[in-house]
């Protein structure tokens, strides 16, 4: 084959020379996922700017980015104040001048008196004395574009004029033939007169380089329908991807774990055993988890379970975890559950000991547990049990999948307080369920706990694969925090209510803040809490708990807490939410404008777990300057107006936007770039209906789309 039937590369960069390194542009590229050109045609501007026209300096208003032509009139170096080239232009209706911090002999060439110019920058003042600072310029014969300017995110590594290269030779290169099927519903036009559909070409091709005679607004809002277009497109490669994720998860399988109802089966020992009765909402969320472990799969066993078990703070989470535990022990496999730090993994491990030790050993199994920091001999024994089986249910860290751990056969795996499971976790998991069933790898059923709820329109696009049980309801008995927000030169206040907390034989916690991460700065303020609450508070005994001593000093400080023998503890971990002290009132949070909405609403969970009126209070310092940023602002008041766990999720997602809210890279999905949840959800509806027909009816073209969309990024759908 000769050299030249060779297909182009792959790559739309620029033309560059073959070589091995990639320039820095390139790189920076790269690094912003702009590989192929689809990723660059789908690469849309920030903004636009109008250089159509040119307009008369008379016309211009301070802060207009404008664009003006004139005769240059006067031009210096001037040397008052600091060293800059002054030069003034006159079009016939008035004067502007423009100045120049750096300039090169180019400059002064290009600006000399009775030059002919146009300039383009922003203007500053008025009819006094108008200026633009570091204007662009150019020459009066260079036609003026026909459409708005693009202005693409640009560095110093990845200046604007390069971008633009690189987009348009994407925009020219890329096969943009259309992917929606023909014979389907058209995406919904939106409100406003009817407007046919664009076609992706189109509506790219236009949002590059929109005519001048567009509304600005339509394209900044997304509103214009060249920008609908492109939405609908991405919802669909959106939708497509978690059905293919859901698609992939069925042809996997997980033991089928049948229901044993009758009265000598674990899980009705259990619930027999227990001090409460389930609420409603629990014995419906058991239900739900119960018949998913339940059903059959087509060959045989059943499909994986992929759960969310939403439940605010104090929902009673533990025990449905418990219960589905029993569910699996009692068809004869193991489960494991797992925490993301040691103490709660500890708290949760006492609790079922507390619970099922005496109906495990009945059976002559038993509960262990495991953790990275445990002494060589109590892990090896450990490992023993769970590798002859010996060991039901497993509690501990990440360690639990992490090490060289050998189950019998684990059949579910629960997870608790973490927002979602990473893709390398549950591949890690499906290694430790190991082996095959009829032919499909075997995978244990897993189910997340959280009492951070995702609300309901990321559960709708972004965890299309992930079924979502809810405990909507507190057990009874529960009092209702009264939630404060006092001003940190209010603090002494707030030691006198310690104190009568104290009096009453109830128990506090106070956290300190995280400042910037700096564990070393953490401590040094934690430390002085501490010594000043345990002067303030003579005869009571202060505890500290700081994310730098040892796991063991770590739990010894909180048994002497849950023990009741601490009577306030300061702590800066604030990572330890999941802790149980029914008999704690008060919760005081220092700096709380530096704590995230969720992680607030999380540590108020930790108090009115008991009948005793509780209260938690928000301390509040402003900065430096004097204020509380606007976004801390509407935490605060967030927190001081609900306590209902969704709510705070809603305005979480309101106040970070659904990529921080979510965390990229720990979600996993590709975040949408254009589309907007709320606003869009027509279009998600429309999206919704048509990818599973899509999938059905033409899986090539549904392929393609989301390859186009997604490319590399739709890896995370292989786990
Ligand atoms: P979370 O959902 O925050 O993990 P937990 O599982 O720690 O909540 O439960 C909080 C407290 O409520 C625990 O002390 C637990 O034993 C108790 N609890 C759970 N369910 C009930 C119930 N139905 N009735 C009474 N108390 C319950
Ligand atoms: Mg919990």
């Amino acid at each position: 084959m000769s050299v030249s039937a060779a297909r182009p590369p792959e790559s739309a960069l620029p033309a560059a020379p073959a070589r091995k390194t990639l320039s820095p542009a390139q790189q920076a590229l790269r690094k912003l996922g702009l590989v192929r050109d689809i990723d660059l045609a789908l690469h849309l501007p920030l903004r636009w700017e109008d250089q159509t026209r040119i307009v008369r300096i008379a016309d211009t208003r301070n802060g207009d980015v404008a664009q003006v032509e004139g005769t240059v009139v006067h031009s210096d170096i001037s040397l008052q104040g600091r060293r800059q080239l002054k030069v003034l232009i006159d079009d016939g209706s008035d004067q502007l001048e423009l100045r120049f911090f750096t300039f090169y002999p180019s400059h002064r060439k290009a600006l000399a008196e009775g030059q002919q110019v146009r300039v383009r920058g922003e203007v500053r003042g008025g009819f006094i004395g108008r200026t633009m600072l570091h204007p662009s310029f150019s020459s009066v014969e260079a036609p003026l574009p026909e459409a708005l300017s693009p202005i693409y995110p640009a560095s110093a590594q990845l200046p604007q004029a390069y971008v633009r290269r690189a987009v348009q030779s994407g925009l020219q290169r890329a096969d943009l033939s259309e992917t929606l099927p023909r014979n389907a519903d058209p995406y919904p036009h939106g409100p406003g007169p009817y407007q046919p559909p664009w076609l992706l070409a189109d509506a790219l091709r236009f949002l590059h380089h929109p005519t001048a005679d567009v509304a600005l607004a339509t394209l900044e809002d997304r509103s214009h329908p060249a920008w609908r277009r492109l939405k609908a497109e991405e919802l669909l490669a959106q939708q497509l991807s978690q059905l293919e994720a859901r698609r992939a998860r069925d042809g996997l399988r997980a033991p089928l774990l049948p229901i044993a109802t009758e009265a000598g089966a674990l899980p009705m020992q259990l619930l027999a055993a227990l001090p409460f009765d389930l609420t409603a909402a629990q014995r419906r969320v058991v239900e739900e988890i119960a018949a998913d472990m339940a059903r059959p799969a087509e060959g045989g066993e059943a499909h994986p379970m992929h759960r969310l078990l939403q439940g605010d703070v104090g929902a009673g989470k533990t025990v449905v975890a418990a219960l589905a535990a029993c569910i699996c022990i009692e068809a004869g496999h193991q489960c494991a559950l797992m925490a993301p730090t040691e103490i709660l993994a500890s708290q949760h491990f006492e609790k079922l000991v507390g619970w099922l030790q005496p109906l495990l050993a009945a059976r002559g199994r038993q509960v262990a547990w495991l953790t990275g920091g445990q002494k060589k001999k109590q892990r090896s024994e450990a490992l023993a049990l769970i590798a002859s089986g010996e060991a039901a249910l497993i509690v501990g860290t990440h360690a639990v999948i992490q090490g060289p751990v050998v189950f019998e056969s684990l059949a579910l795996a629960v997870i608790d307080e973490q927002h979602r499971f990473g893709v390398a976790q549950r591949l890690a998991l499906r290694e430790k369920a190991g082996g095959h069933i009829g032919g499909a790898p075997r995978e244990p059923h897993l189910l997340m706990m959280t009492a951070t709820p995702i609300p309901r329109t990321l559960a709708m696009s972004y965890y299309a694969d992930l079924d979502v049980s809810t405990i909507d309801e507190l057990p009874p008995g529960r009092t209702p925090v009264v939630t404060k927000l006092v001003a940190d030169s209010r603090r002494d206040e707030v030691v006198g209510r310690i104190a009568s907390q104290l009096a009453q034989g109830r128990q506090v916690y106070w956290v300190c803040p995280l400042i910037e991460e700096s564990e070393a700065v953490d401590l040094v303020n934690a430390t002085q809490t501490h010594a000043d609450l345990q002067e303030a508070l003579p005869g009571t005994t202060v505890g500290l708990l700081h994310s730098r001593m040892p796991a063991a000093e770590k739990k010894a400080v909180m048994a002497e807490f849950s023990a009741g023998r601490t009577g306030v503890l300061v702590s800066t971990t604030v990572i330890e939410v999941g802790v149980d002290v029914p008999n704690a009132s008060l919760m005081v949070i220092e700096h709380a404008e530096r704590f995230g909405l969720s992680q607030l609403h999380q540590l108020r969970g930790r108090v009115g777990r008991g009948a005793a009126a509780s209260a938690c209070v928000l301390l509040y310092a402003p900065n430096e300057g004097g204020r509380v940023s606007e976004a801390a602002r509407e935490r605060l008041r967030a927190m001081a107006e609900t306590s209902d766990g969704f709510e705070i999720a809603r305005r979480d997602l309101e106040i970070r936007g659904p990529g921080e809210f979510l965390g990229a890279r720990q979600s996993g999905a590709a975040l949408l770039r254009f589309a907007d949840l709320e606003q869009d959800a027509d279009l998600l509806a429309w999206a919704r209906d048509l990818a599973p027909k899509m999938l059905k009816f033409d899986p090539a073209l549904a392929a393609r789309h989301v390859a186009r969309w997604l490319g590399t990024r739709s890896e995370f759908l292989k786990a």
